[in-house]
């Protein structure tokens, strides 16, 4: 089976470490195919990024879009960004959105919250979008739940011919978005027109990664394809992005996460007992899970448990 990681620069050459990741195709929900690229057998997470879909483009003329049903989150943050057409976004806090491209939709889950995203019957012709999660440190993964739409997120370059983005998440290229973080960690969405190449500037004790989610780029002379993940070690002050043919990709870092998790299914914790107590609690509809407001849909349940434990995985695996 061809390897879906490739390193392609080495960091005994002096340069900052890089690999090339593709990512699988896995289910989502009953009826939407995503694009994975986090975590991956040998990057888990980049900063605290932790969770990279990509789905679509896909027409929805005879397909009913997306189907995802009610389902419970613990210990993190999902970032939904759309770059085509509308989901509806409802939650147990009551937040009811439509997740619309250009506006960020940012879920804390905290403790406990449960969420459906629904594609409506007066959707769009088209879907294309991505979602990612950040775990959330000690201190406040156990907060209280919070959703939060932003509409007005800041341009990642002032001013520029050709090459534009948008900071979703933290700060990057010295850019801060309104979002509210917990880690340092930034987030954004460039678009390149054709021949053009974006320079941006990076914190070199942050780790980095470039997800192309339309087109194809170069960095440091690796072309990175669509649905490919380019990560970038620490020790980098920046970063050239190029497009020969014209691009659009996500570029995500993160000051590495100090702390180990467990990730598992819709849940993050730092332990095997605290997963089970959360799919046990998910079973029972237990307090830490109300139910999704005014949104009488079914629910997805948990898969059943692995045969072994639930352990912590490292951030990074080196492999022969
Ligand atoms: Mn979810």
């Amino acid at each position: 089976m061809r390897p879906r990681e490739q390193r392609v620069g080495a960091p005994e050459t002096g340069g900052a470490e890089q690999l090339l990741i593709t990512g699988r195709r896995v289910p989502l929900g009953k009826t939407t195919e995503v694009m994975r690229a986090l975590p991956d057998r040998q990057v888990r997470m980049i900063g605290a990024w932790c969770f990279l879909d990509h789905y679509g483009p896909e027409d929805l003329g005879e397909r009913p879009g997306m189907q995802v049903w009610a389902h419970p989150h613990t210990g993190l943050q999902t970032v939904s960004w759309l770059l085509e057409g509308a989901v509806e976004h409802r939650d147990s806090l009551g937040s009811q959105a439509l997740v619309r491209p250009g506006e960020l939709n940012l879920m804390t889950a905290g403790r406990g919250i449960v969420h459906s995203e629904i594609s409506q019957p007066d959707r769009p012709p088209r879907l294309h979008g991505v979602q990612l999660w950040v775990a959330l440190p000690d201190g406040v993964r156990d907060r209280a739940p919070d959703f939060t739409a932003y509409a007005d997120l800041p341009d990642l370059f002032a001013a520029a011919d050709g090459v534009r983005g948008t900071v979703l998440l933290g700060e990057l290229n010295g850019v801060r978005s309104p979002a509210e973080v917990h880690t340092p960690i930034g987030g954004a969405d460039l678009v390149l027109e054709p021949g053009r190449t974006a320079v941006l500037g990076l914190d070199p004790a942050w780790e980095h990664g470039v997800f192309v989610v339309a087109g194809d780029v170069t960095v440091d002379g690796t072309v990175v394809a669509l649905d490919q993940l380019l990560y970038l070690g620490p020790g980098r002050t920046g970063l050239a992005v190029a497009s020969a043919t014209g691009a659009r990709a996500l570029v995500l870092g993160g000051e590495p996460f100090a702390e180990e998790i467990v990730m598992w299914w819709n849940f993050i914790g730092r332990s095997h007992d605290e997963v089970v107590g959360y799919r046990e609690a998910w079973a029972a509809r237990a307090p830490r899970f109300p139910p999704v407001v005014d949104r009488d849909e079914r629910v997805m349940e948990a898969p059943p448990l692995p045969s072994v434990a639930l352990k912590p995985r490292p951030h990074r695996v080196e492999r022969a």
